[in-house]
């Protein structure tokens, strides 16, 4: 257990890490931050940033050596500046972890190694693949870069043959991921958070709606059945101890039309569709985090409201705050960005309703018209 005014060394200087530092500082902690450019989100809030390339050793050594504990607040860290990291202090979650969630095909790999049912995929590597997609998966299928993708870049709905040529040449590096187009009813979440003594907790479900291929808003409880959320949430429990975690990972599913729930993807570090949690539970995804990151007990991830969270992201939202600080019942947050370009994210707002009475689609979207 970190005693406190212990420094927690967190890689990565966006909002996630801001927002981590935050909890951090509440719980005592110093924090310092790594981060590749200058005046991160995070870095306005920590005890001290490091900015340097995150590939370069002697950066990593500095980070490594001046911390008692590391995390990380984005995935696309190598898996070798991981191990150099490892081999100086803790890292939590560990660097087999980021390995699996940086690569769709090890991880639907472990998911499926793991009884985790996916949506079908299979390996593209070459030309001849596609015909093979279009057969055993049918069209449209979805292809997809194995690594770096995000807010739905590197990917492209495939409705045919020519349409597959096109894309295996834009879409790099190869080999790249052939999925079966889920037709969901719902897209959810949940994070579940492990710390070192097998503690697991887990928030409630989130149902998830995507705009550009980037999260919009975020519904707390999803609207599904009782049943099948806590099927989520026993799903989200066996995968955090399959990966022996530690630290808080982010659990994205598919509820198909049969009730049917499929894994998408997992992120080992708090999440977008977890802000609901800042404001409609007494601890939040980021405390979480850093209780189970710094060793200390992991109390159970109860909420005490439903939730409404929308993103705001780029100059459109951005133009909303003036009405957001004025209308009572709204509780923004802001990431410290100077400049609002087209989809960023800027910040995100938390809306919340007596336990259990979230209001249908229609009220939903009325309020969310009104801002
Ligand atoms: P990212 O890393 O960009 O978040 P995802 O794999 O989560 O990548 O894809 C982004 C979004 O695209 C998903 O949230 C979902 O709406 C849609 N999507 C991705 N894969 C599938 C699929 N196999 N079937 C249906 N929709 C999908
Ligand atoms: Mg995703």
């Amino acid at each position: 257990m970190l005693s406190p005014n212990a420094t927690i060394g967190i890689v990565g200087g966006g909002q996630l890490g801001r927002m981590s530092a935050v909890a951090a500082s509440r719980l005592g902690f110093q924090t310092h931050i790594l981060s590749d450019i200058p005046n991160p989100p995070a870095g306005q809030v920590a005890s001290h940033t490091i900015i340097g390339a995150y590939d370069d050793p002697k950066t990593l050594e500095s980070f490594a050596k001046s911390v008692d504990v590391i995390t990380f607040e984005f995935e696309n860290i190598s898996v070798k500046g991981i191990d150099l990291l490892s081999s100086i202090r803790p890292v939590h979650p560990s660097g087999h972890i980021l390995r699996i969630s940086q690569d769709r095909i090890l991880e639907k790999t472990f998911l499926n190694g793991h009884d985790i049912p996916t949506t079908k995929w299979l390996k593209i590597e070459e030309l001849n693949d596609g015909a093979k997609a279009g057969l055993e998966l049918g069209y449209p299928f979805i292809l997809k870069t194995t690594r770096l993708g995000y807010d739905g870049k590197g990917q492209a709905v495939i409705h045919n043959q020519e349409e597959f040529e096109s894309a295996f040449e834009t879409l790099k590096p190869h080999p790249l991921i052939a999925e079966k187009k889920v037709d969901f009813s719902c897209e959810v979440s949940v994070m579940v958070v492990r710390n070192i003594h097998g503690t697991v907790q887990t928030f409630d479900v989130a149902e998830n709606q995507h705009k550009n291929g980037i999260l919009d808003i975020s519904l707390v409880p999803a609207r599904i059945n009782v049943d099948l959320r806590q099927k989520v949430q026993e799903l989200a429990i066996h995968l955090a101890n399959s990966l022996d975690l530690i630290g808080i990972l982010g659990v994205e599913l598919f509820i198909d039309q049969n009730d049917k729930i499929l894994v998408n993807e997992i992120a080992p570090r708090p999440h977008n569709s977890g802000h609901w949690t800042m404001n409609a539970c007494p601890i939040d995804q980021f405390e979480m985090h850093i209780r189970a990151v710094a060793g200390l007990p992991l109390p159970p991830a109860i909420r005490h409201s439903d939730a409404v969270m929308k993103n705001l992201i780029g100059p459109e939202d951005m133009a909303l705050w003036p009405k957001i600080m004025a209308t009572p019942g709204l509780i923004g947050h802001l990431y410290g960005k100077d400049i609002a370009k087209k989809g960023r994210k800027m910040g995100h707002v938390n809306i919340l309703f007596p336990f259990n009475s979230l209001p249908g689609e229609f009220g939903i979207q009325a309020i969310l018209q009104d801002l």
